[in-house]
């Protein structure tokens, strides 16, 4: 990584010696990519040799795009010990992550144009990572009065969302969906039936029964998604479903996409690689909502990936600190940290295992992400903005909460062996984060630019 640094701040150098990976293409090619001023200026073979530019040596590690999150609990305003926007930019810098949507269930609830615009600068301040802010539907969440969702569009806000919480008044989600569709602007739903999940710790089923906790019964997501796929079907509106959790809520999206209605759809990397019986070990830190469910669950979001029916993986990172953690497991509260283990987990369970190609898995959480959001990253193309991740698809290393760059240490992966790692990542073309072989990390604020989107 020696010069990486120096040079890319230069602003216009070749990255030589990458596997490039491209997931729109499908493809892993040996190449050379040209950056100029924060963008994707050409993509050969090799350098060309005009102008006697910098040439980044890649070493044979994979160049693909920065991956794109767009399910992320920065916590700022209100709950900054557990994370702020900054130190959140440096978990996702640290995880290859160039562009984040956050969700407004923060305190005061990102409900206004103000707020938007305040972790916007938050983010362009703190210069490691593109953020972008979902905005509340409704006023504090409440479920009561739709917010100023105009407003807060042209202010920036990325999507709509009452994340957190699910919109409970049918009605009001209809008109929310009837709105935003005038915009073509998306809704992502946390489908959730509060009165059939109250009350429980993980998911409903026999190892609820073994530890003798109440459960959480996957009815409680497939009740909420299937009144939301009705709603999106009602109204024509974009409806986006976060954290799929349950194969019932697959199989319902799966029903609705082959209908024609116009909905996407998430899972995170924690439903991938656990399930509710690693909550035998009564580990707080795999407790999240909606929670770790059976085997069956996990076997149909991996079909659901495979055949499209789920869009992306998100990780619905979401910190907490080792003191509210670190309580029985009823009490601890729900949510685990994703951004710094999301390459890995997707790489360790989707492609080392054989069950997709590589190219494939990496659109999965970059170029399926930003389509979804209608952002022009998660590309390798020319023209696209440099923002980019080197990895080494092959190193292995143990996750460790204590190591991470994020404030809260509250990894579901604690103490797992995952393969692969983030060595490098560019943001409009400048290093923000590297990781030398003797395993020393740097990072460099490159504070950016905001500049709105044209709606
Ligand atoms: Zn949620």
């Amino acid at each position: 990584m020696k010069n990486w640094s120096k040079d890319s701040a230069e602003g216009r150098y070749w990255i030589a010696g990458a596997r490039l990976v491209d997931p729109v293409a499908g493809t892993v090619s040996e190449g050379a990519i040209k950056v100029e001023e924060g963008m994707i200026a050409d993509i050969a073979a090799k350098p060309d040799g005009k102008g006697k530019l910098p040439v980044l040596d890649a070493g044979g590690l994979c160049l693909a795009p920065g991956l794109v999150d767009m399910h992320v609990h920065l916590r700022e305003p209100g709950h900054e010990y557990r994370e702020t926007v900054a130190t959140g930019s440096r978990a996702a810098a640290r995880g290859g992550v160039t562009t984040m949507t956050c969700m407004p269930n923060t305190n005061p609830v990102i409900d206004n144009a103000a707020l938007v615009r305040h972790i916007r600068e938050q983010a362009s301040r703190a210069g490691l990572c593109h953020v972008m802010p979902i905005a509340a539907i409704t006023l504090d969440l409440k479920s009561k009065r739709m917010s100023d969702m105009g407003e807060m569009l042209a202010a920036g806000a990325a999507a709509f969302s009452d994340d957190g919480r699910p919109v409970t008044d049918a009605s009001l989600m209809r008109h929310a969906l009837e709105m935003l569709r005038t915009w073509n602007a998306l809704l992502i739903s946390h489908s959730e039936d509060l009165n059939l999940s109250e009350g429980g710790h993980m998911h409903e089923g026999p190892a609820s029964t073994r530890l003798g906790l109440k459960g959480i019964p996957r009815e409680a997501e497939d009740v909420a998604v299937d009144r939301d796929l009705r709603l999106a079907r009602m109204t024509g509106g974009r409806l986006h479903i976060a954290h799929v959790s349950s194969g019932n809520s697959v199989e319902s999206i799966r029903r609705a996409k082959a209908d024609g209605v116009r909905v996407t759809a998430e899972t995170a990397p924690h439903y991938l690689l656990l399930t509710d019986e690693d909550l035998y070990s009564y580990d707080s830190h795999k407790k999240m909502n909606p929670p770790l469910r059976e085997q069956s669950d996990q076997d149909a979001l991996l079909a659901g990936l495979l055949d499209g029916t789920i869009d992306c993986v998100a990780t619905d990172h979401a910190p907490h600190t080792e003191i509210d953690k670190k309580r029985e497991l009823a009490y601890a509260p729900f949510g685990v940290i994703g951004l710094e283990t999301s390459l890995a987990a997707v790489l360790t369970r989707l492609v080392h295992t054989g069950m997709m190609e590589l190219p494939r898995a990496m659109a999965l959480v970059t170029a399926k992400p930003a389509e979804i959001l209608g952002l022009p990253v998660g590309r390798l193309e020319k023209g696209c903005p440099a923002d980019l991740v080197l990895f080494d698809p092959e190193e292995t290393w143990t996750v460790r909460g204590a190591e991470m760059a994020s404030l809260s240490a509250n990894t579901a992966f604690e103490g797992m062996e995952l393969k692969g790692r983030v060595r490098a990542t560019l943001l409009d073309g400048q290093l923000v984060f590297g990781r030398d072989s003797d395993g020393v990390e740097t990072f460099t604020s490159r504070p950016w630019r905001d500049e709105l989107p044209v709606i």
